[in-house]
């Protein structure tokens, strides 16, 4: 089969390689779609995960397709079947797990190798996160539970209320997934990027007022500015760089909430005011990942068309094409996540 093979800093290459084998509980799947995605790009440029890859690797993460194969044991999955997995598992067993912080489990088992023909899901995702697709579903939109079950986790922790003032930072792919979730809720949403396709996507999907941060000298003041000189609620950082940390707990008002969810690099420090941080009784989160429930909660929201995933889905390209792809989404231009057809190149 043809498989993307991250080698390190922006250093991959699609290769041949042996269809993985299964075996005891374990299912073969048959990749018709795979998404790319921030985090795959964070990886890209840094040539690590911290947590989820080690290199040389099997590359990305997003996917669904077609069962091709299932291992003996394996229950409710038949050859043919539409599937989509998440890229993870909890243990279940662990201090964590036993307490229902699934997303610190001691032993999380990571899923990678997207980009690819054939993928072989282990048994224990095959139990906790594989899901049979609803007919009128297409393989790109279910293919974006992932990143939608990271946010919705995000909302599930930044419990926003209707009427809430919410100053969002970044509009990638993950930004714009919790403006429509926000609005959702009925929070007022001010959104801060810079890509004018991604700002206005953003408007599209509801946001109430859009910025571009290469025109905001103080983006702090712009948000005590529409606030009522408060400053905002909640904030949510999509950006995963330090300075938009740090910017992020500059926008809260006092008692309010900054959700850092833009994961930074090893070794990143940020600079606190511990004054404003315990005076102002600020709160900081920062959420990672998603749990089995949220993988659930988000292909439902699909099918029911509550999140239209095809927006979020702006150019497509064969497996062979992915170095190029990856190469130009690290330009600022009009692409959002790019829908890869491992099975175009045969
Ligand atoms: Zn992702
Ligand atoms: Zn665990």
């Amino acid at each position: 089969m043809l498989a993307a093979v991250l080698y390190g800093k922006e250093d991959v290459r699609v290769e041949r390689r042996p269809t993985p084998y299964i075996g005891d509980g374990e299912v073969l799947v048959r990749i018709e779609t795979a998404l790319t995605c921030g985090t795959d790009m964070k990886v890209y440029r840094r040539g690590y995960h911290a947590r989820m890859i080690q290199v040389p690797s099997a590359f990305g993460h997003e996917f669904a397709g077609r069962i091709a194969a299932t291992g003996p044991g394996v229950d409710g999955f038949q050859v043919g079947m539409r599937v989509v997995a998440a890229n993870s598992a909890p243990c279940g067993r662990c201090f964590y797990c036993r307490r229902g912080a699934f997303t610190v489990c001691d032993d999380l088992l990571f899923l990678n190798g997207a980009y690819a023909q054939y993928i072989k899901i282990p048994a224990r995702i095959v139990k906790q996160n594989l899901l049979p697709i609803p007919d009128h579903v297409s393989f790109a939109e279910a293919a974006m539970v992932e990143p939608l079950a990271c946010v919705l986790r995000g909302i599930d922790e930044s419990r926003v209320v209707e009427g809430e003032n919410v100053a969002l930072l970044g509009l990638g792919p993950i930004g714009l997934l919790f403006v429509r979730l926000l609005k959702l809720r009925g929070a007022r949403v001010l959104a801060f990027g810079r890509r004018p396709a991604r700002l206005r996507l953003a408007e599209q999907l509801g946001a109430d007022a859009v910025f571009n941060v290469d025109l905001v000298g103080d983006i702090p003041g712009q948000v005590r500015g529409l606030t009522e000189g408060r400053g905002a609620d909640t904030v949510i950082e999509c950006v995963g760089h330090p300075s938009a940390w740090e910017l992020a707990v500059d926008c809260v008002r006092r008692g309010g909430l900054a959700i850092l969810f833009g994961g930074c690099a090893t070794g990143t420090t940020v600079r606190l005011d511990a004054e404003r941080l315990h005076y102002d009784q600020l709160t900081i989160k920062s959420p990672f990942h998603h749990t089995p429930h949220h993988i659930r909660e988000a292909l439902r929201l699909i099918a029911r068309r509550v999140i239209d995933a095809s927006r979020w889905i702006s150019h497509r390209a064969s497996l062979v094409d992915l170095p190029r792809v990856l190469a130009h989404l690290a330009q600022p231009n009009g692409m959002l996540k790019v829908a890869i057809h491992p099975q175009e190149n045969d």
